[in-house]
């Protein structure tokens, strides 16, 4: 995966704006630097100068500045050209460098390379992406702690207390007579349940950071004219009202989001589903279905003066089974009924008004705690973790209840080394230090170009 050449790229969107960047890599930049700026600048330090062409005419003026290798981003040397951000002026200080020698940069082939060279973990080069995609405030700063090492330290850290129990464990294979009453001694299950119990504790932050950064799928489900549009917005507030409009094919919209507390929540409007021979409608449907597929909510939408319709179960059953449901009965200004939350088991119901606002709230704290976010983590102590991470991260606990297990009922003690190192195998994976090639072709190959 390591590669020697010299990679270029447009590193900011495109469009007019007042700066466009340019940002090259790779191991020995000086000739391209000489042949552009016609000089070698001070390294990291903005040098105002020309961005010279094939016939040393100047395609613009600007700042450049030069990192030479290893005190860069990439870990090679790297030469930012900040010039006028104008597209045409900005291609051709592109093609300049094309002709120099450099080749396009992969998306994210900047971050791989500088995760190849070690400058950050794999978690970290992920949260590189995360800043850059985050939707919301909330994300964005759970992302730049990542990329600050927080979470990197944290797995880290469980990463050596596995390997002074697996030292442990691994000593005492030699001994076999002995292993019993070495290992008590040595506490190895007070270690064992410590780490476990840490282990769920990032479990749990993680889970947190992934609603932050992932959000949820929302289903919504209600007949017209119920108040599904005026809930929405009252929902997403005068903060941002959509901020994404997936467009559907036949009707504007299938797919929403708004966000509480910072949750994103995607919104996914079942209006869309009904029954139809328009074999445009129709794919539209599909891709609906699909999308409520990986649901994590349904939230119906009834009027408080009619109560549960015919037409509401139908689509209901049409739901996959087993998710979650919040009714929310709407229009309570109009029946003179006051905002609450009725808790049948299993079928919690919220009494509202999408108009008057009241009851509004109590939504809000419900869906919260129906996706399962938990405010009292939320914040500091939380962790922008991908889907990736929390997989690695539940293979791990399983691995160590099994070695729990061992403990407590005993066994060949080569099973409780394997389960303990198959354990540090998976949190390794988060950091990076055990990768598989494509899995690394994966993660980089989402990030934007010019990353
Ligand atoms: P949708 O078709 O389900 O999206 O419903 P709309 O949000 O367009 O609402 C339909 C009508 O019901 C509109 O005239 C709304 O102003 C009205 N409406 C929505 N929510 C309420 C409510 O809580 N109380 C009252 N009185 N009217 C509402």
């Amino acid at each position: 995966m390591q590669s020697n050449d010299i990679i270029a790229a447009i590193a900011t969107p495109p469009g007019r704006g007042g700066i466009g960047i340019v940002r090259i890599s790779g191991r020995n930049l000086q000739t391209i630097v000489e042949a552009i700026l016609g000089s070698i600048p001070p390294p990291r330090s903005a040098h105002l100068s020309h961005f010279l062409d094939e016939n040393d005419q100047s395609i613009d003026q600007g700042i450049a500045i030069y990192y030479p290798s290893p005190h860069s981003y990439t870990g090679e040397d790297v030469l930012e050209l900040q010039g006028h951000g104008g597209p045409a002026v900005i291609n051709l200080l592109l093609s300049r460098c094309l002709h120099l020698g450099a080749r396009f940069a992969e998306p994210g082939e900047f971050t791989l390379r500088a995760f190849l060279n070690n400058k950050l973990d794999l978690i970290q080069a992920e949260s590189v992406a995360d800043l850059i995609d985050a939707s919301t405030t909330g994300a964005a700063r759970c992302a730049m702690r990542s990329l600050q090492g927080e979470f990197s330290a944290t797995i880290q850290a469980l990463v050596r207390a596995l390997i002074d129990l697996r030292m442990l464990v691994e000593a005492t294979l030699d001994f076999p007579e002995e292993e019993i009453d070495f290992l008590e001694s040595a506490r190895a299950a007070t270690q064992l349940q410590d780490i476990r119990k840490k282990l769920e504790h990032v479990l749990r932050s993680s889970r947190q950071g992934n609603l932050l950064q992932e959000g949820v799928n929302v289903v919504l489900v209600g007949q017209p004219n119920v108040g599904k549009s005026s809930l929405m917005n009252r929902l997403a507030g005068d903060d941002v009202a959509i901020v994404t409009e997936v467009p559907g094919t036949t009707r504007d919209t299938i797919q929403q989001l708004i966000q509480i507390e910072g949750i994103p929540l995607h919104i996914i409007d079942t209006a869309g589903l009904r029954e139809t021979t328009d074999i445009v409608e129709k794919s539209g449907i599909a891709r609906t279905h699909a999308a409520i597929r990986k649901a994590d909510l349904v939230l119906l939408l009834i009027d408080s003066r009619y109560g549960l319709t015919d037409a509401d179960q139908q689509v209901l059953q049409s739901l996959p089974a087993g998710l979650p449901l919040l009714t929310v009965s709407n229009k309570i200004d109009l029946v003179s009924e006051s905002a609450r939350i009725e808790e049948e088991p299993g079928k919690p119901m919220v009494y509202l008004s999408a108009r008057t606002g009241a009851g509004l709230a109590l939504l809000r704290a419900k869906m919260l705690e129906m996706i399962g976010w938990q405010s009292n983590i939320a914040g500091e102590g939380m962790f922008m973790a991908r889907q990736r991470h929390l997989q690695a991260l539940s293979k791990a606990r399983t691995h160590l209840d099994n070695a729990t297990a061992w403990v407590e009922s005993g066994g060949q003690l080569e099973l409780l080394a394997e389960e303990l190192r198959l354990a540090q195998l998976a949190l390794s994976s988060i950091t990076g230090e055990f990768t598989a090639d494509d899995l690394l072709g994966e993660i980089f190959s989402r990030f934007c170009i010019g990353k």
